[in-house]
């Protein structure tokens, strides 16, 4: 069966079930094309929540998006595609060193990105993600009445978000990262902006400070999308600094304009384990548990604390 019939079926399957299939922007062309929504991690919850009325929603994300999404739905059945599907920087922190760090620096709270899992967000005051964790760090200082706070699990976002509110950020950990966009790096950049000098470079903070410092937009995958599609008819060229998938997305929307990938290879090979197939499967298996991502009562109850905290601050 060609990707093209796969496709087919899968949309067929999708209406005779009513089901809502949400993508991330990382995830692979083709199953961005089937996508009843597209966006980035919180943004795809917050939707399931809002926009989705179906009982059940595949989510074509990593394991932290799928377990965010079932915390926000309790009522609704989660299901991920490739239940092997992990974020291996969400993996960097674990609730045990949550407490630890809390239990060293007394009195600090903990502010933990979105992109971590459930029993992080349980054991934290509050989340943040990437475009909103400059504004997140502000509020609690203020609202804790100090200048330091914890951040976890990226520590490039920790040091960016650093940079611009002007309130120290300790790292949970100190070498926490992204494989994918903190394999970016100044030769790199040097490299590509020299080949197309008069495309703008757009990259995500989870890069290195050196990288940031050279870009023209620092934001998340909508702010660089958002950015592109709200950018002047004469500026045409854009370099991005993130992961594959949301190119191809930009390539599809904006065919009069050009985008380059900053680096070859930027795939998160995580986001990359779902495909047609297991949608498919999925989609004639709705009560397969095996798919099912469900967060137990118990931790979903302290996890959408710091979760509603961040959407009262934003
Ligand atoms: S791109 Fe990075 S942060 Fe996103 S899922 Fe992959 S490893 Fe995790």
């Amino acid at each position: 069966m060609t990707a093209k019939q796969l496709q087919e079926e899968i949309l067929s399957l999708k209406k005779k079930n009513d089901v809502t299939i949400l993508a991330h922007y990382y995830q692979p062309i083709e199953i961005q094309e089937i996508a009843d929504f597209l966006g980035d991690s919180l943004e795809l919850s917050s939707t399931a929540k809002e926009k989705a009325n179906s009982e059940y929603i595949i989510f074509a994300g990593v394991d932290f998006m799928a377990e965010t999404a079932s915390i926000l739905n309790p009522d609704k059945h989660i299901l991920i595609p490739n239940p092997e599907s992990c974020c291996p920087m969400a993996a960097f922190l674990t609730p045990e060193m949550v407490l630890e760090f809390k239990k060293k620096n007394r009195g600090l709270p903990a502010v933990v990105y979105v992109n971590s899992t459930a029993t992080v967000k349980a054991e934290s005051d509050i989340c943040c993600t990437s475009a909103n964790a400059v504004k997140i760090v502000e509020k609690i200082s203020h609202e804790f009445d100090i200048d330091s706070v914890l951040f976890g699990p990226d520590a490039n976002l920790a040091d960016y978000t650093e940079q611009l509110s002007k309130i120290h950020t300790i790292k949970m950990p100190e070498n926490g990262h992204c494989y994918v966009h903190s394999q970016i790096i100044k030769e790199d950049i040097k490299i590509i902006t020299e080949k197309y000098p008069k495309a703008e470079l757009l990259v995500h903070p989870e890069c290195i400070r050196e990288v940031r410092e050279l870009a023209k937009l620092v934001g998340s995958t909508t702010g660089m999308y958002n950015y592109v599609k709200e950018s002047n008819s004469n500026i045409n060229e854009f370099i991005i600094g993130t992961e594959v998938g949301l190119l191809e997305r930009l390539t599809q929307d904006f065919p009069t304009k050009r985008f380059y990938l900053a680096k070859e290879k930027l795939i998160c090979h995580n986001m990359k384990k779902h495909n047609l197939d297991l949608i498919k499967y999925l989609l004639e298996n709705l009560d397969d548990k095996t798919f099912e991502v469900k967060v137990p009562l118990k931790i979903a109850e302290r996890a959408i604390k710091p979760i509603e905290k961040m959407l009262e601050f934003s």
